[in-house]
């Protein structure tokens, strides 16, 4: 697997969590995934990895695994500018959710 189509967010080809290598599926609905985590760190001076970047991506099911283990829990805010999708979109959106979580 290529790290770079790995860690890539959207644009066409299929990306993976690279914490357990599954594919993020692309819904019906064009250039959406399902959502995921996506991190690009640039690390700098004073750090072990000086002027190294690091991208990758994180299925929710690996994120939620891994912030269970933080010692300090994460705080939810929740958005209140939320795109508004169509009832058709809403059934297709479910209905990739439902794939994904009942493999
Ligand atoms: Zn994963």
């Amino acid at each position: 697997m290529d790290d770079y189509k790995a860690a890539s967010s959207e644009g066409g080809d299929k990306i993976y969590c690279n914490c357990c290598g599954k594919e993020i599926i692309k819904t019906e609905i064009t250039d959406t995934h399902m959502d995921h985590l996506h991190i690009e760190k640039s690390w700098g001076y004073f750090s072990s990895k000086d002027l190294a970047t690091h991208a990758f991506n994180i299925c929710e099911s690996c994120y939620d695994a891994w912030v269970s283990n933080f010692a300090i829990p994460i705080e939810d805010v929740y958005i209140e500018d939320v795109f508004i999708y169509s009832d058709e979109e809403l059934r297709l959106l479910n209905e990739a959710y439902q794939k994904e979580y009942c493999k």
